[in-house]
């Protein structure tokens, strides 16, 4: 049995090292899926719902150890920490902590739970409790060892831990969401206002407010860098609108990469 934190604990923790949000990162195909049903749902929800989603290596993975029906979130906003496209796509979807709390709070039977390593890494014969964090204590032992309250010292030299979500029958609501970024490097301009074209066809106007162009990056961060983007064949299948490109035939984003990628 994986545990179940304790939201109080996990509040107070928070709080104390000024973290005010998690963050969802994902595709162009699977976030506008999201968008579509007005929630954060899982793989496995989106599947057996027939809504497009980005192949993830991972499904074989998830499903073996339980987690598939899972959402996933980041304490930090990694494109930002790693000053790079985030490597589980161009869409970030940041959310007030304190709302998810208040949902576990109100939901029977929804958990949360962190994971000591990426579950991409975890061993078949690994034990729950090496999978995932005991209790709130050990977590934070374990991960905010500096004593810096901006937290962003860890993520390089520690195990990136997922914040796992699980029981939410219908989704994390995107009324929670305060934010829908999109990498926008200047030639990735399409991309954004391409996304946003989709968004407004098939979500909601408040939710379509949301979504902002990730264009202030410094020129430090690889974004910036349309060569190294391109040269990254992980990231290219993240930008693609895939199955609803078919969906609304349109001319989209994906032919200039697929031309400029060729
Ligand atoms: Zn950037």
């Amino acid at each position: 049995m994986r545990p179940n934190l304790a939201t109080q604990e996990l509040r107070e923790l928070f709080k104390a090292r000024k973290l005010t949000y998690v963050f969802h990162a994902n595709a162009i195909e699977t976030s506008l899926s999201f968008i579509s049903q007005n929630a954060l749902i899982s793989r496995e929800a989106a599947s057996k719902n027939n809504l497009p989603q980005a192949n993830q290596y991972t499904d074989e993975i998830d499903q073996k150890h339980g987690i598939y029906g899972d959402l996933f979130f980041n304490i930090l906003d990694h494109h930002t920490i790693f000053k790079a496209p985030n490597v589980y796509g161009p869409v970030t979807f940041t959310i007030p902590f304190e709302q998810i709390l208040i949902l576990l709070e109100q939901t029977p039977g929804a958990a949360i739970n962190i994971t000591r390593k990426n579950p991409e890494k975890w061993i078949d014969s690994e034990a729950d409790k090496d999978k995932w964090y005991s209790n709130v204590q050990e977590f934070e032992s374990a991960v905010f060892v500096y004593e810096r309250e901006d937290a962003c010292a860890y993520q390089t030299k520690f195990p990136i831990p997922d914040i796992v979500i699980s029981g939410l029958k219908d989704g994390l609501s995107l009324d929670l969401v305060t934010r829908i970024k999109i990498e926008a490097n200047p030639e990735l301009g399409k991309l954004y206002t391409d996304f946003r074209y989709v968004a407004e066809k098939i979500g909601r106007r408040e939710q379509v407010r949301k979504i902002y162009a990730r264009d202030n990056c410094k020129l430090e961060c690889k974004c910036r860098n349309i060569e190294a983007i391109l040269k990254k064949k992980y990231l290219l299948p993240k930008y693609k609108f895939g199955e609803w490109k078919d969906r609304l035939g349109q001319s989209l984003y994906e032919d200039w990469v697929i031309k400029h990628s060729a």
